[in-house]
């Protein structure tokens, strides 16, 4: 991940990269209420990460529930 692409809400930012940690691809879009995707490229399943979640220790269990799953696709 970039310089500067850092999520606002540290909880989002720690699942984030445990998910990079992984292998899996973190993307930033920037635009609107989304912040950008998280992708697994082997199966091409993308998990929406919101710039603004409701919960950020929700949205971040979420984002490790993903990780979790597709571990071992990367
Ligand atoms: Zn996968």
């Amino acid at each position: 991940m970039a310089l500067g692409d850092r999520h606002q809400k540290k909880d989002v930012e720690a699942a984030l990269k445990r998910a990079e940690a992984v292998g899996l691809k973190v993307t930033r879009t920037g635009r609107g209420h989304r912040w950008g995707y998280l992708i697994c490229c082997p199966c091409n399943d993308r998990y929406k990460v919101p710039c603004t979640p409701q919960n950020q220790e929700d949205e971040a269990r979420d984002i490790n529930r993903f990780t979790r799953r597709h571990t071992n696709c990367a």
